[in-house]
């Protein structure tokens, strides 16, 4: 990871990274406002980002594809972890959603920092294991790469899918807690798949959304951050909440959007995300990991841990508190 990038998180805006103890100039108000992190917390918070996405996929894959109102007939609400769906899971059993974030993660612990090739390398590896679900736009993403090395693809109007959004968790723990590395990470890894504005906005705000829940902001910021994505990119505005949760990364950020911020709770969160139906466990895997970051390890039902894939489970805890550790935050650069 560049070090050259680091070090923005406790520096006043407008510095240059690594200025701030030598700069000149008051600004006392401006360092008041600048407190540390609590490395414990973050580290907590992290894991609970990468355990609520799987949770959210592991909920959600039970009803993909599905109309709120055949949710509602088969289920009531939807809120425990079953399995079955049209992919016929077993309880607690994650899809893609889950598995490509895996890989991402396990190329930055490999390399010990960003490998843009390998995250491209192990997607390679993990289709040809045959998973249990691809989607269309990862796989034309991957076999590009397979054919000819290229790390993007050219922009594409057919580009504006879920599928980059979904595996920012990785990315957005390993670069604690550099918005501009966060930004570039967040752009590349994307684009391994899809090159398309939508997918390139949705993708950094799931970033910045995950950092400032992670190091312990309120709501309010976090809905002003996502007020002034919403000014730059109209495209994304979630409210009034038009009830679409398809695999359109549009359509999936409002419905991950208006569901955090309309619910108090993970669990409400999630529940309220997956019973739109639709991509149910793209749009359940956003906001748990989003609501896991914001409320923490202690509000992930226990009832779901539990069923959750164990070794899955045993993997994402290990992976997040090493990728915090990698982070500039963790190293503290
Ligand atoms: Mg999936």
């Amino acid at each position: 990871m560049p070090r050259s990038l680091a070090g923005i998180l406790f520096t006043c805006p407008g510095r240059p990274p690594g200025t701030a103890a030598a700069a000149p100039g008051p600004p006392l108000a401006c360092a008041a406002r600048v407190t540390p992190p609590d490395l414990d917390d973050v580290r907590s918070r992290a894991r609970a980002a990468f355990l609520g996405l799987a949770l959210g996929d592991a909920l959600g894959a039970t009803v993909e594809f599905m109309t709120p109102g055949e949710i509602r007939a088969a289920h009531g609400v939807h809120r425990e972890l079953v399995g079955g769906g049209w992919l016929h899971l077993r309880a607690g059993r994650v899809t893609d959603d889950t598995e490509m974030s895996l890989c991402v993660a396990r190329a930055i612990d490999a390399a010990g920092g960003w490998d843009l090739r390998g995250i491209a390398d192990r997607f390679v590896a993990w289709m040809r294991g045959g998973p249990v679900d691809v989607g269309s736009t990862v796989r034309k993403g991957i076999r590009r790469y397979m054919l000819d090395g290229t790390l993007a693809g050219p922009p594409n109007e057919g580009d504006a899918g879920n599928g980059a959004a979904m595996r920012m968790v990785p990315v957005a723990l390993a670069t604690l807690a550099d918005a501009a590395l966060l930004e570039r990470c967040a752009l590349e890894q994307a684009r391994l798949t899809h090159h398309h504005p939508l997918s390139d906005a949705a993708s950094a705000h799931v970033g910045e959304l995950l950092h400032l829940a992670i190091l312990g902001r309120g709501k309010p910021r976090l809905r002003r951050a996502s007020d002034a994505l919403v000014a730059r990119a109209p495209k994304l505005a979630f409210e009034p909440y038009r009830g679409l949760a398809t695999g359109y990364v549009v359509d999936t950020l409002q419905t991950v959007l208006h569901a955090f911020f309309t619910t108090r709770g993970f669990e409400a969160c999630v529940v309220d995300a997956v019973n739109r139906g639709g991509d149910a466990d793209t749009t359940g895997a956003i906001a748990g990991a989003i609501a896991g970051a914001y409320y923490g390890e202690e509000q992930l039902p226990r009832r779901w841990l539990r069923r959750l894939d164990r070794a899955v489970r045993q993997e994402l805890e290990a992976l997040s508190d090493r990728l915090v550790a990698l982070s500039p935050l963790g190293r503290g650069d």
